[in-house]
């Protein structure tokens, strides 16, 4: 069989009646089992075919339109034809660019113009949305290979326009005065509990060669039940970093006057982020990082035999010991704190005393009883008590931050990706990714160009006569 395509135009202006595009052929002898409906090759040319007539009619109508003076309604003598070229996201489409002479009619000098300068931009604006898309999402390459893989995009878009598009729309975003408000980040009402927001940083490579080789980026969370809205900035120390805190707070419905719990691991460098936070805020020291330190103890202790350490106790008093730690740091008990820090630090000592084969190891778990012992001192303001929050359904470990931050940094930006970058291009990338990873890419871009994604198709009973 032969399938011949044909294109009609309905209400072209200039382009009418029916254009033969494409004959898809299939021999019924030779077809074997699986061998139905097109390829991706041929679906590619399809698509390629249709949006050159497209552009071609569109571009014709542009034309057509400018050629009569809006003043006098004189038409207009042609200059010359030129050949323009774009990228779109069905293949490069290259059209003949006709330029009128100027009416004129107004007293000004007669000079050549092209009505479609403007409309034509390299790429547009539909590609330039999938390439930020993709190309924030993989490497500039692999994304280029995805979408000349897949789609009938031309070879001449390759990694290198990928780069220019996401850092485009990556300083455009940074532009923006205001995020979207995403439907399921509503304003959090008195009621709800308050939001949590945490912190991270990590490091990438710098594409420069001396000192220093990395530069930091800092990223956050608000986290409110199980949604979570990302923040990323290779600019942690600017004078700018409140306003971008205020802007992505905003944007996830913490306004100023709420109250925030600021979720970090005690270190002094993210403690000063409090200070620049415009709402109220609480500062809880994460339990993932006491958890982590309480399973040191746990591991060092389990090294020690059991042993009768005190007169009248038991030979696990070790153990148990270590167990009550655990539950009085759950329920945030200051007061008992101190009191079972002494007592395991006695029974370490014991222990050294009466088993010297096994010293070595009270000496290891004695190290990280101190550990805890120190770091719980430092934070003593942030530690809360842990049970209450949980049940209460609060946030009480940023482990899901540190999944973020692998996810947009890890992944993209550092390990194993071999890759150097710019601090600037490496912030512009980070800004489309978070807006990629909070769904709002899409609604920042069509305030930018409305048309992109939209589905502008009639139905064809419409405009048959
Ligand atoms: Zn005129």
């Amino acid at each position: 069989m032969g399938m011949l395509v044909t294109l009609e135009f309905a209400d072209a202006g200039v382009k009418t009646g029916s254009h033969r595009v494409f004959v898809l052929q299939r021999n019924a002898g030779l077809t074997e089992s699986g061998d139905i409906g097109l390829t991706l090759a041929e679906g590619k040319q399809l698509l390629e075919c249709v949006q050159h007539e497209f552009v071609a009619a569109q571009g014709e109508e542009i034309v057509a339109r400018a050629r009569t003076c809006p003043r006098c309604g004189r038409r207009l003598a042609m200059k010359d034809v030129e050949r323009r070229r774009v990228h779109t996201l069905f293949g490069r489409v290259a059209l003949s660019a006709t330029r009128w002479i100027s009416c004129d009619c107004d007293g000004s000098c007669r000079r050549a113009f092209s009505p479609l300068r403007g409309w034509l931009s390299r790429s547009n604006n539909e590609l330039s949305y999938q390439a930020a898309r993709w190309g924030s999402a993989y490497s500039y390459r692999a994304a280029a290979a995805i979408l000349q893989e897949l789609l009938p995009v031309d070879w001449r878009f390759g990694h290198v326009r990928i780069r220019e598009a996401v850092l485009e729309a990556g300083s455009r975003l940074e532009k923006e005065p205001e995020l979207p408000t995403i439907p399921e980040f509503r304003p959090f009402g008195s009621m709800d509990a308050p939001a949590t927001m945490a912190f991270d940083g990590g490091y990438a490579r710098r594409v420069r060669k001396g000192r220093p080789r990395n530069f930091e980026i800092l990223t956050g969370v608000i986290q409110k039940h199980k949604k979570i809205k990302v923040f990323a900035t290779a600019y942690p120390n600017r004078v700018a970093l409140p306003d971008r805190l205020r802007r992505f707070a905003a944007s996830a419905g913490v306004l100023n006057d709420t109250f925030v719990n600021v979720m970090t691991d005690g270190a002094g460098s993210l403690l000063r982020l409090k200070t620049m936070l415009p709402m109220k805020t609480r500062f809880v020291l994460d339990y993932f990082h006491i958890a982590m330190k309480l399973r040191h103890i746990d591991q060092s202790v389990g090294r020690i035999p059991p042993c009768r350490l005190s007169p009248g106790g038991s030979i696990f008093e070790l153990c148990d010991r270590s167990n009550y730690l655990r539950a009085y740091v759950w329920t945030g008990r200051r007061d008992k704190f101190e009191e079972s820090f002494h007592t395991m630090l006695q029974l370490f000592d014991r222990a050294k005393a009466l088993l010297p084969d096994d010293a070595d190891a009270a000496t290891v778990a004695l190290g990280h009883v101190c550990d805890l012992w120190g770091y719980l001192q430092t934070n003593a303001a942030g530690v809360v008590n842990y049970q209450a929050w949980k049940l209460s359904g609060q946030r009480i470990s940023s482990s899901g931050v540190e999944g973020t931050v692998s996810h947009l940094i890890g992944r993209r930006l550092g390990k194993g990706q071999h890759m150097c970058r710019t601090k600037r291009g490496a912030h512009l990338l980070l800004q489309v990714r978070c807006a990629l990873l909070n769904n709002e890419l899409l609604t920042v871009f069509r305030r930018w160009h409305w048309e992109v994604g939209s589905y502008r198709a009639a139905l064809p009973w419409e405009w048959r006569p």
